[in-house]
């Protein structure tokens, strides 16, 4: 599917080498028609340090020679990996394997990286406000905020996460490392309960790769305990019947899905949560995920124009359908047909925005045919994996990504094999990402 393609950049003042490899991945070619070259001091300016904010701030770099001046703002000490975090929970990796410093993107690529917060953007006048007080001006904003979760979405759980009670986990973090210690603290014969919002969230298999891991916890230190899955969705949002087969066969008795649960309310006094139809459920640690939304600095700048919650962009370009010369990619845009919110698409979506980026501001033109990939590895338990995978063409008439017929597919079932190729492809992204 996909092609190695040469990249022509006519009299543009870039050199080739360093970005054949990867625009041949994502089908990003970048072409020059009118020999143009970026002016001097341009400068783009990347919001969110995480899957997709990270691989923008590098490619952007690649893809423009060095060029262009990447300035990265991002809060955190460290990049922290969602995918993997899950097997913290199961005890079988430790924060240390998940965390990767931000400094190779400096060292390696030139990026400057700022730890601080943005806290507004001013579209029209192409300036952003960090937390500390200096304002940043930009030729392109690239944002890649995540995600926000929507506490008030679950009657009295912002005070109970508050408090340190009812934990989502679902931003890898200190919160994964409290989620493991409530496990550790659960008696045996005790229940743990996670609640998944609707579709669409944050990694559609995530919180049942999790309910798998904490299974797999249980069975070796915990047998006579339970894992619920309470699922505001229908059924099984990803890999469906692989996940119910592992919980039949290797987890029968400990896990217990039930669909239409839609979480109203929890009580942290009794570690109840309250359903739209159902029964209260009881737990001894209760992971309750409540609906998500685009990062509150794109709800914050007016971007959140899909059902005000996430960002509508231009697939072609991830360039902001409500301002200008912001690009919007990652977690928090309105995803297109069978798109999931996934790192590996964060990836992909990054590098398709860095190739149009530095081409609108060479002058060159924009690739028409992007592609984007995506695989999403489930760990089942300790070693065993399945997947997921995809690949999606933008389709020109419709203005969209749509999946290429015949493309992906999922596992015939949990094998080592590919549990090998899970952390080979954890260890790969980061690289991508950030070395
Ligand atoms: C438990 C779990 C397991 C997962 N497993 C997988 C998996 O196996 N495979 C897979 O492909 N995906 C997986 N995912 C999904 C994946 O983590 C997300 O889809 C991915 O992180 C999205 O990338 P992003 O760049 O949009 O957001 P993030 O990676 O969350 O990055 C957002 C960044 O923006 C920063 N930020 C936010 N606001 C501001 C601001 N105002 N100023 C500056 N910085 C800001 C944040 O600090 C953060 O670092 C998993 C998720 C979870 C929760």
């Amino acid at each position: 599917m996909m092609q190695r393609r040469q990249l022509v950049l006519g009299g543009g003042a870039f050199g080739v080498a360093a970005l054949a490899g990867c625009a041949a991945d994502t089908g990003a070619i970048l072409t020059s028609t009118a020999g143009g070259s970026v002016p001097a001091k341009t400068r783009v300016l990347v919001v969110g340090g995480g899957y997709g904010g990270a691989t923008a701030a590098k490619y952007v770099r690649l893809f423009s020679d060095q060029k262009i001046d990447v300035v990265l703002v991002e809060p955190g000490d460290a990049f922290v990996s969602c995918p993997i975090s899950n097997l913290v929970l199961g005890g079988y990796r430790t924060m240390a394997d998940i965390t990767t410093r931000y400094d190779g993107l400096a060292k390696n690529h030139g990026v400057r990286v700022i730890k601080d917060m943005v806290s507004s953007i001013d579209p029209a006048k192409k300036t952003a406000v960090l937390a500390s007080g200096p304002t940043i001006a930009y030729d392109k904003l690239i944002l890649a905020p995540g995600i926000d979760l929507m506490f008030d979405g679950v009657q009295g759980l912002r005070a109970a996460q508050a408090e340190g009670r009812i934990l989502q986990a679902w931003k890898a973090g200190p919160e994964t490392l409290a989620l493991r210690r409530q496990l550790e603290a659960m008696p045996d014969g005790g229940v743990y309960a996670i609640t998944i919002p609707e579709a669409p969230y944050r990694c559609p298999p995530g919180p049942y790769e999790r309910a798998c891991q904490v299974a797999s916890y249980f069975k070796a230190a915990k047998p006579k305990s339970k894992v619920l899955i309470l699922d505001a969705n229908p059924d099984v949002t990803s890999k469906g019947p692989l996940f119910k087969k592992v919980w039949a066969e290797q987890y029968a008795g400990m896990i217990e899905y039930r669909g239409q649960h839609k979480a109203s309310a929890v009580d942290a006094r009794t570690n109840t949560v309250k359903f739209e139809v159902h029964d209260d459920v009881k737990a001894d640690v209760l992971n309750v995920l409540p609906p998500m939304r685009a990062g509150s600095i794109a709800v914050q700048t007016g971007l959140a124009n899909a059902n005000a919650r996430w960002c509508g962009v231009n697939y072609l370009t991830f360039e902001s359908t409500a301002a200008k010369d912001i690009h919007v990619l990652g977690d928090s845009i309105q995803i297109a047909p069978a798109m999931p919110k996934s790192a590996h698409m964060a990836n992909s979506h990054a590098k398709v925005a860095a190739a149009a980026v530095v081409a609108e501001l060479a002058g060159w033109e924009v690739n028409t045919a992007p592609m984007l990939t995506n695989t999403c590895y489930s760990f089942v338990d300790g070693r065993s994996v399945i997947h997921v995978a995809s690949v999606h063409e933008y389709v020109a008439a419709e203005k969209t990504f749509k999946t290429v017929a015949g493309s992906g597919g999922v596992s015939a079932g949990p094998t080592e094999q590919e549990g090998t190729y899970a952390w080979n492809w954890a260890r790969t992204i980061w690289a991508d990402a950030l070395l």
